[in-house]
């Protein structure tokens, strides 16, 4: 069997139909071509790390899928619905494949009408484990709105996790063309914003800083339970309008997500730097 027949096996994905989760052939067509989702990126979603079989973090997910819905005025069929998607696209799973779960909630097709909801899930791709391993280049890329702006401004939706990820997704391209691997976004004024997928962390003098969510950025549930788990164990830790100035003289750079993990940034902005030891660190805190 070819890699590719092997991915495409494993693929599963769940429709919501009104009152059960029913999970079809991974390449059967799930929504009309009017989807709002589909033709304008009205929706939101998270990605959930499928691990051990299992995700673990799901709690977190479904309470910033619940907090995204409600900033874009979207009906959220609720944590029941969700929990049934889960289930019915993990039923069967290999427990030996980490995985990566995605939940979609799109407008449908408006007008008062139901949203769809979907759940997908597929292995974690070749590239996010050799990221997590080998760790990151990262250049940093203005995102063009000051620090402040989106907290006063509802409809650019900061905070909320959108299917809107065209822009998040060119950044990554751009990135490539740079020669790099990932980006982290700054404000106009040269405030570190988050990554296009994940949450810029760094360390200095023994405190980990990750930038404020009132610049509109996504609260980020892995960084969320490092910050969670480093208080805990007497590691300080802050919400820091920081710079690029600050990343280069930090004395180690990570970008967090859930289904990555912890990716070091070996390089910045194509200058070269090191962790001073600490991804280890970060790792455990993370795992433990
Ligand atoms: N920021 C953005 C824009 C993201 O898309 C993501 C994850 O996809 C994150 C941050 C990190 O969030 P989490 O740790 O919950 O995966």
């Amino acid at each position: 069997m070819r890699q590719a027949d092997v991915v495409t096996d494993l693929r599963r994905v769940a429709v919501w139909r009104g009152d059960a989760a029913v999970v079809v052939p991974a390449d059967q067509p799930v929504v009309t071509a009017f989807d709002l989702g589909l033709g304008r990126g009205d929706g939101v979603f998270e990605s959930v790390a499928v691990v051990d079989g299992g995700t673990p973090h799901l709690d977190e997910h479904l309470a910033r899928m619940a907090r995204s819905a409600a900033i874009m005025e979207l009906a959220d069929p609720g944590e029941q619905t969700w929990r049934a998607m889960v289930d019915a696209v993990l039923a069967s799973w290999p427990v030996e494949i980490e995985g990566v779960c995605r939940l979609f909630l799109t407008r449908g097709l408006g007008a008062g009408l139901p949203p769809t909801a979907l759940a997908l899930l597929s292995p974690v791709s070749p590239e996010v484990v050799r990221q997590r391993t080998a760790g990151l280049s990262v250049v940093t890329l203005g995102l063009g709105v000051p620090a402040a702006f989106r907290a006063e401004a509802p409809w650019l939706l900061g905070g909320a996790k959108t299917l809107s990820y065209a822009v998040n997704m060119a950044a990554q391209r751009h990135a490539q063309r740079l020669g790099a691997d990932d980006v982290v976004f700054t404000s106009l004024e040269g405030q570190l914003l988050e990554g296009p997928t994940s949450t810029v962390v760094w360390s200095a003098d023994g405190v980990l800083h990750t930038p404020p969510l009132e610049t509109g950025i996504l609260a980020g549930t892995t960084s969320a339970r490092l910050f969670a788990r480093a208080g805990a164990a007497g590691r300080p830790t802050s919400f820091t309008a920081g710079t690029v100035d600050d990343l280069h003289a930090a004395d180690g750079v990570w970008l967090l997500s859930g289904v990555r993990g912890v990716a070091t940034v070996h390089t910045l902005d194509g200058v070269p730097r090191g962790d001073a030891g600490l991804s280890a660190g970060v790792r455990a805190l993370l795992a433990g």
